[in-house]
């Protein structure tokens, strides 16, 4: 972190400007408190989630890491104190609720931290494009978010990131079934990093978007047909496709690199980890 070259650049710039027209002490002072509080500003989130990582994490939210999360229960212990950071820093920097507004289970919200650091936990230091609340209904919801319908879990390109609860906990709860709505989620997210959902995330590697998009056209082939380890809504567009094939990677990585290696090391070098391994 290079907060404090900033914050010293500012100030020593503040400073000579008010230095030139006020005399040198007045430029020294303004620009010792300026470099002060450009730095306070600029590592505030730092500062916090230092503070927050010298908290043991709760021993709650341990345990429904360890019920539900399987990607969890595979690390190193090393990993997984660098998992539990990153999880208590994306529930306190998110808005998590139920509808309208209402308070949620500390599970739930645990289980939808775990859903979105699976995907950057091969990019440390990375962070989701845009904070946005995440806002969890019990069961499956239909268009108007008020009557049961079959919708398990949206994004659009603005606003909230909608769950059914149900569906989140089936999510991990079948591991290794290829569906996990929390991932699916969660690489739309990460897919709208530029304004608009294209099945290509922007952290994919230039050279990779070409390999990409044959692959993605391929394969969605073979989706429309049922013939594809995809399944078929994979095929709707490259958008669905780049979210059904991210729940494939992370819940099933051994058969997708077995039945398709180019599809598992382009995704494999995109996500910056290795999960079959
Ligand atoms: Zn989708």
């Amino acid at each position: 972190m290079r907060y404090w070259a900033y914050a010293l650049g500012l100030g020593a710039l503040a400073g000579v400007l008010l230095g030139l027209r006020f005399g040198l002490a007045v430029g020294l002072g303004a620009g010792a408190g300026i470099a002060l509080a450009a730095w306070l500003v600029l590592s505030r989130r730092t500062r916090r989630r230092a503070r927050l990582s010298r908290a043991p994490f709760p021993p709650a939210w341990r345990a429904t890491l360890e019920e539900w999360v399987g990607y969890y229960r595979a690390l190193e212990p090393a990993d997984r104190r660098r998992f539990e950071d990153e999880v208590r820093w994306f529930v306190d920097e998110h808005v998590i609720t139920g509808p309208r507004g209402a308070e949620i289970d500390d599970a739930l919200k645990v289980l939808v931290a775990a859903s979105a650091v699976v995907l950057i936990f091969g990019r440390p230091g990375f962070r989701y494009p845009k904070l946005r609340d995440i806002v969890i209904y019990d069961e499956a919801f239909d268009e108007t978010y008020r009557g049961e319908g079959n919708i398990l879990g949206m994004v659009h390109g603005q606003g909230p990131i909608l769950f059914s609860a149900r569906a989140l906990r089936q999510g991990f709860r079948g591991d290794g079934d290829g569906h996990n709505v929390g991932y699916h989620e969660f690489a739309h997210v990460l897919d709208f990093d530029r304004g608009r959902a294209d099945g290509v995330p922007g952290f994919m590697p230039w050279a990779a978007v070409a390999p990409w998009l044959s692959v993605v056209h391929a394969e969605t082939a073979r989706a429309a047909k049922g013939r594809s380890i995809l399944r078929r809504y994979a095929a709707k567009n490259e958008a669905e496709f780049f979210a059904v094939a991210t729940e494939v990677f992370f819940e099933r990585p051994e058969k997708l690199r077995a039945e398709h290696p180019e599809l598992y090391a382009l995704l494999r070098d995109a996500y910056g980890q290795d999960p079959a391994r």
